[in-house]
């Protein structure tokens, strides 16, 4: 899949410096303002009724205003209506906010399905893009461990171990196969064919507004990876617009159904603005999924001080856990002969 580098610079925990916050900065802010928003909207609804009661006492009872008074303050209740709705909107969008917050901690603990190996059924290890491989034929992901076993089983190295389609054999034809897919809408291929544009593979002149174009389709589809892509793309200013909130919200939606590199990245932003808490919090759930830096990062956290040991031991056990489910003798031999698993005349 991606073989976007995991982590712009900027996104590197710099040192860290002085003991963990007691409560991570900002956290009490959200419903502190919803709650004095919303007393400002109430103490304004307030106003407008008891207004709205005195001008109903100057009429002669058809709700007609009858002087200049009654005129202006029709202009005036305009405003304050206005004035109330905005205010309404904004505590409902806060209200929103807060609610995806909680969702996003409380949620995507798990890999998302397609990156479960549709031969073994065991999750692929990470990197991904390490572990396994993604034929255009069928967009399917299978690790290494299954294409070795096929090889073995005599399968020829020009079909697909997974659908058995016959492989591209070369570059026109396999973007050919690519534009196939992405003709009938298929989320992971127009991802795909949107990386291709970006790093100008397959003959394609790099494209970043055209890569973006397809992420963003391949996103209202309902793929992860689009929305990786995207916070990458939008966060590391390359060849975007650099819109750090709009990327970041991208990787949220991703890591909220369980993308652990986004997870990762999203503890380093909470990293960098000094809430090393909810930092912690997102490496904890990537390094439950066998995400080797996220530990690292939390252990760096242990020996300055900022975290727990218990959350360090429950970081460690976690991923070892995890590392451990991903395993298979064939996944370790394929390892063992690294990409020449890819190459009939090694293996045979
Ligand atoms: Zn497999
Ligand atoms: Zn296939």
């Amino acid at each position: 899949m991606s073989s976007r580098s995991p982590n712009p610079s900027w996104l590197m925990p710099t040192s860290y410096f002085g003991a963990p916050e007691r409560a991570p900065r900002g956290s009490l802010l959200a419903p502190a303002l919803i709650h004095g928003a919303g007393l400002a909207a109430c103490l304004l609804a307030g106003v407008m009724v008891k207004r709205s009661r005195e001008r109903e006492a100057l009429t002669d009872g058809a709700g007609g205003p009858l002087s200049l008074g009654g005129l202006w303050w029709g202009r005036y209740e305009n405003v304050l209506t206005r004035l109330s709705q905005k205010i309404m909107s904004y505590v409902m969008n806060l209200a929103a906010d807060l609610k995806f917050e909680r969702a996003l901690m409380a949620s995507g603990h798990e890999r998302p399905d397609g990156d479960v190996c549709p031969i073994c059924y065991l999750y692929i290890g990470l990197p991904v893009e390490r572990n396994a491989r993604m034929n255009a034929c069928c967009t399917k992901l299978v690790c290494n461990g299954c294409i070795l076993a096929a090889r073995q089983r005599g399968m020829l190295f020009d079909r697909c171990p997974f659908c058995r389609a016959n492989l591209a054999v070369d570059e026109p034809s396999l973007l050919a196969m690519i534009r196939k897919r992405v003709d009938k809408r298929d989320a992971g291929a127009i991802c795909f064919l949107g990386s291709l544009y970006e790093k100008e593979k397959l003959g394609l002149a790099k494209d970043v507004p055209r890569a973006i174009e397809l992420w963003t389709e391949a996103a209202d589809l309902g793929s992860i990876d689009a929305h990786y892509q995207l916070g990458c793309v939008y966060c590391t200013n390359e060849g975007a617009k650099e819109d750090k909130p709009r990327g970041i919200r991208h990787w949220k939606q991703a890591a909220i159904k369980g993308h652990s590199l986004s997870r990762h990245n999203l503890g380093c932003v909470e990293h960098q603005k000094g809430n090393y808490q909810i930092a912690v919090q997102h490496w904890m759930i990537s390094a439950k999924m066998g995400h080797e830096r996220s530990l690292n990062f939390i252990k760096e956290m242990f020996k300055e001080g900022c975290t727990t040991k218990a959350q360090y031991a429950e970081a460690l056990l976690g991923y070892r856990d995890a590392v451990e489910e991903m395993k298979s003798p064939q996944r370790e031999e394929a390892k063992r002969l690294g990409r020449l698993v890819y190459f009939a005349n090694y293996l045979v």
